[in-house]
């Protein structure tokens, strides 16, 4: 039997990056960067005023009265076209550029003209009565970052916030990795959809619906080929379909135990190879993968809650590294066992739920722990990974919990 980790190893070793293509910066969100982002100019690009108010001389300034002479008025975004001199002032509204010779902004609500009020023409002269120090109020260029430096490295999802930054910089058009394909098909002759109704000996597909939205959610698009029959015929017409489909991977749940009507090996195996693993693991045993005419294959149990922890193990972070992503999969953290959990020595992702007390995270299994029992996965917050060679973890022992 492979542990999780050398089964890991062998899928991942197959596998990089898909090619990368350029979208815009809109369409970016959520994608992944292909390269590494530097800045094209400084940030902020030009001293400006965080207030607004009157641009000055510091050195003008001391405890007692001032009157300085308005020369200017520089709105945002307007090109300042003075240089002010000892004695002067220009109104200056917030983000607007500092004009020459000015070193420091005092703000309207410190001056004798505290106006606001949108129309309002700058006054001939301002007076107040107080030290400004130089820099006060004004943003100086490059304080946030220089040209050149490195904003956002290859790999990272982007988020709104990057997206900001990037516009920022006037990037309009941005290189991510194109999103990996998966074809994704059912197999077993009882599945029906989940808008028909049932019949005697049926049940609804639902790892269908469960590991599709698996795909999205690790940034790949998916190809839903529906149900295969227990049947040659049918197996093989799907593998047909994914494989015109040019996907990077094709995605199977069930008819990879030894059942005697399980036809995904035999189908595969005309058309391409597969190896079928024995992972000690507890949900999840048996894994195939392979690859059906040159596009790689990985086959997730049947049973809804050993897909879901294979899918977690080893197909998200394929998907990871097909879609270029450098972070790692889901977040892991340290938790304590609530009470005594009982293993098999197989290493096993068990339901759990999790509660905070006293600022330390304890968790308690969510129920029974059968490979089919979906309702015990919906209630948890994440799968508690007990080691393998591990039989049990008394209460209060700390162990990794794999968030979902
Ligand atoms: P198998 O791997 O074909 O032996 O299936 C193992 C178990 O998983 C059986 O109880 C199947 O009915 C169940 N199963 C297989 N495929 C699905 C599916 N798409 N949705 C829900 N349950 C399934
Ligand atoms: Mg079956």
């Amino acid at each position: 039997m492979l542990s999780v980790s050398e089964a890991r190893e062998r899928i991942l070793s197959h596998f990089q990056a898909t090619a990368t293509e350029t979208v815009s910066l809109i369409a970016s969100s959520d994608r992944v960067l292909g390269l590494d982002i530097s800045a094209a100019h400084d940030l902020p690009l030009f001293d400006n005023s965080s207030m607004d108010g009157f641009a000055i001389l510091a050195e003008d300034t001391s405890a007692s009265s001032l009157t300085l002479n308005v020369v200017a008025d520089i709105p945002a975004g307007a090109a300042p076209n003075v240089t002010l001199t000892s004695g002067q002032a220009a109104r200056i509204m917030t983000g607007a550029q500092m004009p020459q010779g000015a070193n420091a902004v005092i703000p309207v609500e410190d001056t004798d003209f505290n106006e606001r009020v949108a129309g309002t023409a700058a006054p001939k002269t301002v007076s107040f009565q107080r030290k400004v120090n130089a820099g006060e109020n004004v943003r100086p260029r490059g304080t946030d970052l220089h040209a050149g430096d490195i904003v956002l490295h290859k790999g990272r999802v982007l988020k709104p916030q990057d997206l900001g930054l990037l516009a920022m910089l006037g990037v309009a058009t941005v290189q991510v990795f194109k999103k990996p394909r998966v074809a994704l098909l059912s197999s077993g002759s009882e599945l029906i959809a989940v808008d028909q109704p049932l019949e005697a000996g049926k049940i609804h597909d639902s790892n269908s619906y469960m590991i599709a939205t698996l795909i999205e959610s690790a940034g790949a698009e998916v190809v839903r080929l529906g149900v295969a029959k227990d049947d040659r015929e049918s197996v093989t017409a799907l593998f047909e379909k994914a494989a015109a489909e040019k996907v990077d991977l094709i995605v199977s749940s069930a008819g990879v135990s030894v059942g005697a009507f399980d036809y995904v090996k035999e189908v595969i195996e005309a058309q391409g190879k597969m190896d079928f693993w024995k992972v000690n693991m507890r949900p999840g045993k048996p894994l195939a993968f392979g690859e059906y005419r040159g596009v790689p294959f990985i086959g997730l149990p049947g049973n809804p809650v050993s897909a879901f922890a294979g899918f977690e193990v080893f197909v998200r972070d394929v998907l990871y590294k097909l879609g270029g992503r450098s972070d790692g999969s889901r977040l892991k953290i340290k938790v304590r066992c609530a009470e005594e959990i009982e293993s098999d020595g197989r290493e096993s992702y068990l339901r759990a739920s999790l509660h905070e007390q006293d600022g330390i995270q304890f968790a308690s299994l969510t129920g029974h722990q059968g490979s089919g029992n979906l309702l015990s996965l919906v209630q948890a917050d994440a799968l508690l990974i007990i080691p393998a060679g591990v039989k049990c973890v008394p209460a209060g022992q700390e162990v990794e919990a794999l968030l979902i």
